[in-house]
């Protein structure tokens, strides 16, 4: 499922995909602000999440 966050940090919006593949392998991984590195959440996921920027701002 795609989840859509603002960057608490630099204002960009950001959406990542929470999906998993193996529910029993999962764990808590950290989502990064690919514009400014802030750590803007956390997904329960055996997979590595990548947020894609969907509105800079600046
Ligand atoms: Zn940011």
């Amino acid at each position: 499922m795609i989840q859509r966050v603002p960057c608490s940090k630099c204002g960009s919006l950001l959406q990542y995909d929470n999906a998993s593949i193996h529910e029993g392998l999962r764990d808590f991984e950290e989502v990064i602000c690919p514009v400014c590195g802030n750590v803007v959440g956390t997904v329960f996921t055996d997979l590595l999440p990548v947020a894609a920027v969907v509105k800079s701002e600046g």
